[in-house]
């Protein structure tokens, strides 16, 4: 079983408590405006756009009509991902979990587990349950970061392995979801109470874009949904800034809100019995 993976970060202090390494996983079910790595949306089409781009010659195409990349070529321009017509990147290859975990073993004396993002990391539930085993044998925790579209009751093998779920709750009334991600929130909402019922809901992230929907209500009404599950255990709940880095031209636009505006949203969690609220 393998995986089309987009990149593998050796050491992230952002992707889960303590020093972990991150693996983003390629292809995602939704669209989000703010999205900032857009490039991991879909899988390579093979159309070959971006090969005439690469100045160094580091992209080429096989003789199966697929593009083939040269790492020891290539530069880091990102030229390829910003001239692709179809939000993916030449520069991902498909991994088996052995594959990915053989290069999270380099790393264990310097990290405390491995967090799976994307994209979309649930649309690979298999592979990342394969690769959670692997790592659980050497004691490394094991974090799902996830858009919350795919239901986390039809995979009990991975939450058996799983440590817990980095959610996104992207805005909390389903007509404001729309208007962020252009689908509704109902799965994202059911996986949010089935997770914090399991001891699984790790944290909950918010990307704050005042120019997009209502943040205020927003996260006055997550709270409130949120507030009760408390007493099944802590939840962390990141808020992050929206910021134009990486996002796609027509979507950069949006105004970057402030730390006192972040700040003031953070006292409303707290009021209502969030101890652990993480302002980026
Ligand atoms: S990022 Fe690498 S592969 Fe892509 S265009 Fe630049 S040098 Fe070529
Ligand atoms: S990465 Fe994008 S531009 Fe390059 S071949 Fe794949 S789909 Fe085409």
């Amino acid at each position: 079983m393998k995986a089309v993976v987009n990149r593998i970060i050796p050491f992230s202090s952002v992707d889960g408590p303590g020093n972990r390494t991150a693996i983003f996983l390629q292809g995602c079910n939704i669209d989000c405006k703010y999205c900032h790595n857009p490039e991991t949306r879909k899988l390579c089409v093979q159309c070959g756009v971006c090969v005439k781009q690469c100045p160094v010659g580091a992209l080429s195409v096989g003789e199966d009509g697929k593009v083939v990349f040269e790492p020891s070529k290539c530069v880091q321009c990102d030229t390829c991902i910003h001239v692709c017509p179809h939000d993916s990147s030449p520069r991902t290859c498909e991994m088996t979990p052995e594959e990915v975990y053989a290069r999270v073993k380099k790393q264990i004396p310097f990290i405390r587990g491995i967090s799976v993002s994307g994209g979309e990391c649930m649309l690979w539930p298999e592979f990342l349950t394969e690769l959670f085993r692997l790592a659980r044998k050497d004691s490394l925790g094991t974090l799902i970061d996830s858009n919350g579209m795919i239901p986390f009751e039809q995979y009990p093998e991975l939450m058996e392995v799983s440590d817990g779920v980095m959610l996104d709750i992207k805005a909390f009334e389903a007509s404001e979801h729309v208007k962020v991600a252009g689908v509704t929130n109902e799965m994202v909402l059911k996986n949010a109470d089935y997770l914090a019922r399991t001891g699984k809901l790790y944290e909950v992230r918010a990307v704050i874009v005042p120019d997009l929907y209502d943040t205020e209500k927003s996260i006055r009404e997550m709270g409130d949904f949120l507030a009760p599950y408390l007493e099944y255990g802590d939840i962390w709940i990141k808020i992050i800034a929206y910021r134009p880095m990486g996002v796609r031209e027509q979507y950069s636009h949006f105004q970057v809100p402030g730390q006192k505006y972040l700040a003031y949203l953070a006292d409303i969690l707290r009021e209502k019995g969030f101890q652990n609220i993480i302002l980026i």
